[in-house]
Order: structure tokens, then C-alpha cells, then sequence
């Protein structure tokens, strides 16, 4: 088996916005398919009718369009082992599900929901298995000919897996080493229902995983109790030699480590928990997402694929590149991660400041647009560039600090800054820096820095920070050389005027 072409899947069920979690659980998959040249599977499990939520399936392809998770095959990207989508499969079900149950694999049941809960009020700790199956209305008990009448007479049934009592069954997981259970503590689980006509998802998962050719099975941890009856499916079908290795990826826990991390803490806490915003059909309500939020995917990317898995040394900051050759699913951690939100901003700030000032301009513009303002992309990136060192996590942040780029600023005498630095002979000091930078033709840095400060060392004059209150009314803003080159001459000169007039 070791020669055995890598392919793994993602494979959702459209109930809702995905989860951050399992945003992770696509990434890791998309790693270690990279890695090794194999391939990564998108497959919509949508069998249960009644959870699907319209609008799931195309907000977890943008989310993945997004992020830069790439697919070979699936739902939207096509590929030989189609339909993707398990709805459209159904035929395919029926055939495994005949399967099982000429082989005695597998039995139908009658028991109604009321029955079952009959059974479960009466008996303390009831499973449907061995110990309990001949009590109840199925095949085992009923007989071939009075199934078939009530089958015909139209009765709704379910398909059971049998399980035979007393196997030891061994999974073995790439990250939580040997599990070995004994089957005796199984229930005869639910494959299929004649009322959609439609399996389960452990039939639909363990007959798409061998038809696709599925290596490996990398999933969220919360699927491990699943995992002794998939190999005995694997078993019952005879594919025990193409079984897919399992890797269960560690939990996602809250932020003070205490439990499982859920969206309750997101807006307790004030952090989004899916990748992008969501609006959900039913009930109207809008969740925040991280793109929506002003992160930045490869933010994204770096601080989720650090949950749970680190490259053993100092290194933090890894490109997707990077990820993919260092990764290491036998190194994923067992026990669970803490949704370090905080860890998130950092990441979000360290990635703003490698990302190119052009990239980022699109997000300013469209906060400059919401106070008002339209600039042009030049204008926008020059801002972006000499503001967003100082100490901001996102985009969003920057408008307190740069509105005077844009607007003019109101003078206020007892402005902190301002009353430091505004004295008795400032005024006639700045009347006369204003006449140099009038008499300068080249408005560039370089060339006023040389004039004002020749001027300057010739004079002995500090002119900076009563300028910084001309041209910005306060003590914040970029290099004052950059600002007055960004503002132009004219604006330059039109605030210093009015900085006089006001401060007089
Ligand atoms: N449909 C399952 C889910 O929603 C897939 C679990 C698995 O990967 O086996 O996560």
C-alpha cells in the first residue's frame, strides 16, 4: 500500500456557514495532499434532507476561492469520480445497500420513532444490538415473507448494520496512534431509510471513500467514535485492503482552553468563527466572517494551520509554500488547541505590514468611501504605506489615524500637542517656513528636506512639530517631509494659513 497514490477529500454537509474548524480540517487535508503530490476531493455530503441549508454549498466554494485551498475534483471543479454531490448518488447507495443485505450483513427494521422511545423510556442505557435486536420489529424476527408484505403494503423501514458481538476491532490513526475496541459496545447502526431513500452518512461516507479512491481519512476529532464501525463497513464489504489511513485532527477549544470552541465565544469575545460572513436564510441573522472582518487569507491560513500543528522551531510566519513542505500529520498534536483570537491579530498585523501597499489599497478605499471620501488607488496605497507600521491589526484601524491625509484639520488651542509646541514666536517662525516652501518649485521629499533643513540648521530653528500642528492639528501623522509631499504645495500652504489664522 505505501506506493498508493495520496487523495483526500473534504467532504461538508451543507447545514450552515462552515466553521473555522473545519476550515482547518480543509487545510490540513489540502497540505498533505500537496505534499505529496496527490489529490484533494471536494464532496457535498447532503443526505440528511432535513438539515440543508440553502446557499452552504457556494459559501464554503468562495470561502475555499478565498483562502487559495485549492481542489482537483468535486462539486464545481468536476473530475472522474462524479457525481460529487452525494443527493445526485443515490442509485449507487442502493446497489451497497442490496449488497449488505443479501450477504445477512445487514437487516431491515420496522420500529417506529414511538417504539424506539418506548423501548429506550423502558430499558436504562438501550442499544439496538445483539442483546436487544430479537425484541424488536425487524427481518431477524419478523421473517423473509412478512417483510416483504409490509414492504409492499407500503411500510417506511430503515436498513441496519449488524453487528456480530465479540470483534476486536483496531483502528489505527496516524496522529492518536492504536485504538482498539471491542464491537460489543457498537449499536446495529442506521445505513439506509426507505422514507428518502437515501443512506446514512456512515454508508454514503465509507462507499464514496472507496469509490473515490480515498487514502486518507483526515477529519475533526469529533468523527472518531465513528471510526470502529467504518472499518467494520470497510470489512463487511470486503474492501478491509483499501482502507483509507485515519488521521482525527485535534479539537478546536475556546480561547481559555475550557471546552470546545463554539460561535457563542466569537461574539462573546468579539471574533468571527467562520471564514466569511454569513446570512442565514431562516432567521436573518448576520455572522461575522474573517474577510469581512479585514484579515488577510494568508493570515488566515498561517494562524489556523498553527492550531494544532507547529514545525518545531522559532518559525511563525509561513507561507502557503512553506506550509506544504514542512507539514507533518504525525506531528499534529492529540490534545486540543486554544482558538488564540488574539494570536489571529498578530498574525493579521504581520502579514498587512509583507503585504504590497497596492493589495491592501482596495480595503482603504472602501473605508474612505464610507466617511465620504474618494482618493485614487495611488493615493490610497501612499497612505497605506506610510501608516500602517504603526501599531494597527487591520486596515480598518487606520482611518482615526489618517484622516487628516484627507480632511482638514480643526485647530483647538488646547490640544494637548498644540499647546506644547505652539509658543510665543511659533507663529512668525511658521510664517517663515511657509515662505520657503513657497519659493520651492520641487515639492518633492528629497527637495524640501534639503531647503528646510539647511533652513532649519541656518536658523536654528526647530520647525517640525508647530508645522505637524499646521498641517495635521494634533501630534500624530507620518514623516512631516512625506505628509506635506503627499498633501501637494497648495494644500500645504492653505493649511499653514489657516493654522496661523486660528492659533493667532
Ligand atoms: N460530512 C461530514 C462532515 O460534515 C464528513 C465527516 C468525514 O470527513 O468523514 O464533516
Amino acid at each position: 500500500m505505501t506506493d498508493r497514490r495520496v487523495r483526500v477529500r473534504f467532504a461538508p454537509s451543507p447545514t450552515g456557514p462552515l466553521h473555522i474548524g473545519g476550515v482547518r480540517t480543509a487545510l490540513y487535508n489540502y497540505l498533505f495532499a500537496r505534499q505529496h503530490g496527490g489529490d484533494m476531493v471536494f464532496r457535498i455530503e447532503d443526505t440528511d434532507s432535513n438539515r440543508f441549508v440553502p446557499g452552504a454549498e457556494d459559501y464554503i466554494i468562495e470561502s475555499f476561492r478565498w483562502l487559495g485551498i485549492q481542489f482537483d475534483e468535486g462539486v464545481s471543479f468536476g473530475g472522474e469520480h462524479g457525481p460529487y454531490r452525494q443527493s445526485e448518488r443515490r442509485d449507487i447507495y442502493k446497489v451497497y445497500v442490496k449488497q449488505l443485505l443479501d450477504e445477512g450483513k445487514a437487516y431491515i427494521a420496522f420500529d417506529t420513532p414511538d417504539e424506539l422511545n418506548a423501548k429506550r423510556e423502558a430499558v436504562a442505557n438501550f442499544q439496538y444490538d445483539a442483546h436487544t435486536r430479537m425484541q424488536m420489529r425487524n427481518s431477524l424476527t419478523l421473517g423473509q415473507a412478512e417483510t416483504q408484505r409490509l414492504i409492499s403494503e407500503g411500510q417506511q423501514y430503515v436498513v441496519r448494520f449488524l453487528v456480530q458481538p465479540g470483534e476486536e476491532i483496531h483502528v489505527h490513526d496516524i496522529i492518536r496512534g492504536d485504538v482498539r475496541v471491542m464491537s460489543d459496545i457498537l449499536d446495529d447502526k442506521v445505513l439506509y431509510k426507505s422514507a428518502d431513500e437515501l443512506p446514512t452518512y456512515h454508508l454514503a461516507n465509507i462507499v464514496d471513500d472507496h469509490l473515490m479512491d480515498i487514502s486518507h481519512v483526515i477529519r475533526g476529532e469529533e468523527w472518531l467514535p465513528s471510526a470502529p464501525l467504518h472499518v467494520l463497513l470497510y470489512r463487511a464489504f470486503g474492501w478491509a485492503d483499501t482502507m483509507p489511513q485515519f488521521a482525527h485532527l485535534p479539537l478546536l477549544l475556546k480561547p481559555d482552553g475550557k471546552g470546545k470552541l463554539s460561535k457563542r465565544d466569537g461574539d462573546r469575545l468579539g471574533f468571527p468563527v467562520f471564514p466569511l460572513e454569513w446570512h442565514d436564510p431562516k432567521s436573518g441573522e448576520v455572522s461575522s466572517g474573517y474577510r469581512e472582518s479585514g484579515y488577510l487569507p494568508e493570515a488566515v491560513i498561517n494562524f489556523l494551520a498553527l492550531l494544532g500543528w507547529n514545525p518545531g522551531t522559532d518559525q511563525e510566519l509561513l507561507s502557503m509554500h512553506e506550509l506544504i513542505d514542512q507539514f507533518d500529520l504525525a506531528k499534529c498534536s492529540k490534545s486540543g488547541a486554544k482558538f488564540d483570537y488574539v494570536k489571529g491579530q498578530w498574525f493579521n498585523r504581520e502579514y498587512l505590514l509583507r503585504t504590497d501597499d497596492a493589495v491592501l489599497a482596495p480595503q482603504f478605499m472602501a473605508l474612505l468611501h464610507e466617511q465620504g471620501i474618494s482618493t485614487t488607488p495611488e493615493r490610497a496605497a501612499a497612505v497605506v504605506g506610510m501608516m500602517k507600521m504603526k501599531k494597527i491589526n487591520f486596515i480598518k484601524d487606520l482611518w482615526p489615524l489618517c484622516d487628516f491625509f484627507f480632511l482638514a484639520p480643526q485647530y483647538d488651542k488646547d490640544d494637548k500637542f498644540t499647546r506644547k509646541n505652539w509658543k510665543e514666536g511659533t507663529a512668525a517662525d511658521m510664517l517663515a517656513l511657509r515662505q520657503l516652501l513657497e519659493g520651492i518649485d520641487d515639492f518633492s521629499i528629497e527637495a524640501q528636506k534639503a531647503a528646510v533643513d539647511a533652513w532649519a540648521a541656518a536658523t536654528g530653528i526647530k520647525p517640525w512639530n508647530p508645522w505637524r500642528v499646521c498641517l495635521v492639528g494634533t501630534g500624530k501623522g507620518p514623516d512631516m517631509y512625506e505628509l506635506a509631499a503627499f498633501l501637494g504645495k497648495d494644500e500645504t500652504l492653505r493649511r499653514m494659513d489657516a493654522a496661523l489664522q486660528a492659533l493667532a
